[in-house]
């Protein structure tokens, strides 16, 4: 375990203090085959910089969560293969996620879903003893866990996302969903402040590959979404984070599909494929409205392959026949600052700025 910065934990608990409070009990969402279903916690106990999961009291009632679970299946708008339970954190969290009423809904889910079930959770929230609490009411249907790894590399991980993990103690629950038969699912992020456009490619991919030799069943590729009340928001508003274009994005999946092993494993999501009503408003990948569409659908048109045999030669042919659109927003190229700097010297410089324009009250 990784002690987290304390600059930027205060800077995300600071920024998270404005967020607004959900009543509802549940959020739910629907999208190619997945419906997802978020309980509506005190939100996660992590303060990692791109995420605004609100951190406040919450009185769970167990009867409005189960009415809300009921009416999420009922109005369900597209078949689905999927059922995704999340939250503001983590579902397997204890001390987020009450065990009562998260049992009440995979009761819920057993009753009323034969297909696989995925579990949002992170990784320290996994032990023997609650996948067999899990497991015991899910039965022998198709579980996955999945969880956010965001970077493999550790610098990136702990100093510039604040998440807060360490790679073996990720090692260790993959190895430990595998022996309750589950599959284990690793969120892979493209983005994050301080870095230029070469670095967010090299993390990802890298992060990507080594998720797939660590034993993952499968990659979600995510591109950075800017929230707003995130750290990554502020530091964008500061020149300090580089929103993701999708012609980054494609040019790291393009890059992974090559990688067989990787290719048969990878999906993609992004706020800006799901967002609708209420749901919390992001930058979602930035390109110009002439490649969004085709950029969108071919997306679409990747995750649809999932499943499909011979996966990667089919993902290997999607990226050959694709022509990457003419558009003139090919790639929005940022360093923060001339490039001798390295991005430990940018990332002090982050953090110093946290400090003294964010946090000065304190600090
Ligand atoms: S990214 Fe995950 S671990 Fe980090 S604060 Fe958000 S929910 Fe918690
Ligand atoms: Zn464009």
């Amino acid at each position: 375990m990784h002690i987290p910065n304390h600059v930027l934990t205060d800077a995300v608990m600071k920024l998270r203090e404005n967020t607004p409070y959900f009543e509802a009990p549940l959020r739910t969402w629907q999208n190619a085959g997945l419906l997802q279903i978020n309980l509506v916690t005190s939100g996660c106990r992590n303060a990692c910089s791109m995420c605004n999961y609100v951190r406040k009291d919450r009185v769970m009632d167990e009867k409005q969560v189960m009415y809300e679970m009921a009416r999420a299946f009922d109005s369900a708008k597209h078949p689905y293969d999927r059922v995704l339970l999340g939250t503001f954190g983590s579902i397997l969290d204890p001390l987020e996620s009450p065990r009562n009423v998260v049992g009440k809904m995979l009761d819920y889910v057993a009753e009323n879903h034969t297909g696989t079930v995925i579990l949002e959770t992170h990784c320290t929230t996994i032990d023997d003893k609650t996948l067999d609490w899990v497991r015991e009411r899910l039965g022998d249907r198709k579980i996955a866990i999945e969880m956010g790894l965001e970077s493999s590399d550790s610098y990136v991980q702990n100093k510039i996302l604040n998440k807060n993990i360490s790679n073996n103690a990720f090692r260790q629950a993959i190895d430990t969903i595998h022996k309750h038969d589950m599959l284990a699912s690793a969120n892979v992020l493209v983005g994050g402040p301080v870095m230029n456009t070469a670095e967010i490619m090299k993390y990802a991919i890298q992060t990507a590959r080594d998720a797939v030799a660590w034993g993952c069943d499968d990659i979600i590729l995510f591109p950075l979404n800017i929230k707003p009340y995130t750290l990554t928001e502020w530091l964008y508003e500061r020149d300090m984070c580089l929103p993701v274009s999708m012609h980054t994005f494609h040019r790291v999946l393009e890059t992974l599909v090559q990688d067989t092993p990787v290719a048969w494993k990878l999906h993609t999501a992004w706020y800006g494929d799901h967002q609708h009503g209420d749901v919390i408003t992001a930058s979602a990948p930035v390109c110009c409205k002439k490649c969004e569409p085709e950029f969108v659908e071919f997306n679409r048109q990747l995750n649809r392959t999932f499943g499909m045999p011979d996966r990667a030669a089919v993902l290997q042919e999607m990226f050959a026949n694709f022509k990457v659109p003419d558009c003139g927003c090919a790639d929005i190229t940022y360093e923060l600052a001339p490039p001798p700097l390295s991005l430990e010297a940018r990332t002090r410089i982050m953090v110093g700025t946290v400090k003294k324009q964010l946090l000065q009250a304190n600090y």
